[in-house]
């Protein structure tokens, strides 16, 4: 290894993310070696301002910079429908869609028995807590899907069911085995409004 210590150690760190292989990794690096002081402090800036300012909303656990979140606290919004998504970027996603005027729920991930992540892994107590409060009529499942978005469906619509609460999956058109986050707005739209009880 000819490389400088202090490359190799920035390889490696942004090889930790998501997606990122080790070449892609070294690109990366060898790139912000090349760009200006300037844009090196911005990125850095960036990136712990928003370490610094967003948090967990506590009602969502959307990531927001206040808890309740913008929507939560939304008094326009329909709070007897709730939309169950992965993560915060399906949220996103789904909040494209001006038709939906619901309220949403972040799981934090899916059910993965293969990755041994488990009920207790993501938030499903918080999500029971959440329903049992007694103003949500119907939820809908919005979680990929691929075989752990399903499995998590098929999870969540037994116990939600349990609540005496109508629990509706998303329909037509979502790609199978996609992830929400990078469907459209109209594909998610339709899916939406055929929406089908499970
Ligand atoms: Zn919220």
């Amino acid at each position: 290894m000819n490389r400088p210590q202090p490359i190799e150690r920035m390889i490696e760190a942004i090889k930790k993310m998501p997606g990122i292989g080790y070449k892609m990794a070294e690109r990366l690096s060898y790139h912000i070696l090349k760009m200006s002081a300037y844009e090196v402090e911005n990125l850095i800036f960036a990136i712990e301002n928003a370490r610094q300012k967003i948090k967990y909303c506590s009602v969502c656990f959307n990531m927001s910079e206040s808890s309740p979140c913008p929507i939560c606290t939304d008094s326009e919004r329909d709070k007897t429908t709730l939309c169950i998504v992965e993560t915060p970027q399906d949220l996103i996603a789904v909040s494209q869609v001006k038709d939906y005027k619901g309220l949403y729920f972040v799981l934090g991930g899916a059910l993965s028995p293969l990755d041994a992540i488990g009920p207790n892994d993501i938030r499903i107590e918080q999500l029971v807590e959440r329903l049992k409060e007694g103003e949500v009529k119907e939820a809908i499942i919005a979680t990929d899907t691929d075989s752990k978005g399903e499995t998590t469906a098929l999870y969540l619509a037994e116990i939600i069911k349990e609540l005496n609460i109508k629990v509706t999956r998303l329909g037509y058109g979502l790609p199978v085995g996609g992830d929400i986050e990078y469907a459209d707005e109209v594909t998610i739209s339709r899916a939406i409004a055929g929406r089908k009880e499970m």
